[in-house]
């Protein structure tokens, strides 16, 4: 079990975490940021296994895991 928290103000919506989560946890949402990026959540987070591959892969880092 994990848990991720995305730090929205800080996405770009890159798209990369959603990608590469093995369980796909992260989708894009449908609301904007103030620098007006589609940030993305984690619309079933229940399903996290805390691997922190997402957090690895954003290059804002933007995401923290715990597990
Ligand atoms: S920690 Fe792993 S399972 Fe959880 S959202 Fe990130 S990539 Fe997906
Ligand atoms: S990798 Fe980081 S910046 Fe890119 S969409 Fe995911 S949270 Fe946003």
């Amino acid at each position: 079990m994990g848990k991720v928290e995305i730090l929205q103000e800080s996405c770009k919506a890159c798209g990369y975490c959603v990608k590469f989560c093995p369980r796909d946890v992260l989708a894009l949402g449908k609301e904007v940021n103030a620098k007006g990026y589609l940030y993305v959540v984690a619309e079933k987070a229940e399903e996290c296994i805390g691997c922190a591959m997402c957090a690895q892969m954003c290059p804002e880092a933007a995401i923290e895991v715990w597990r």
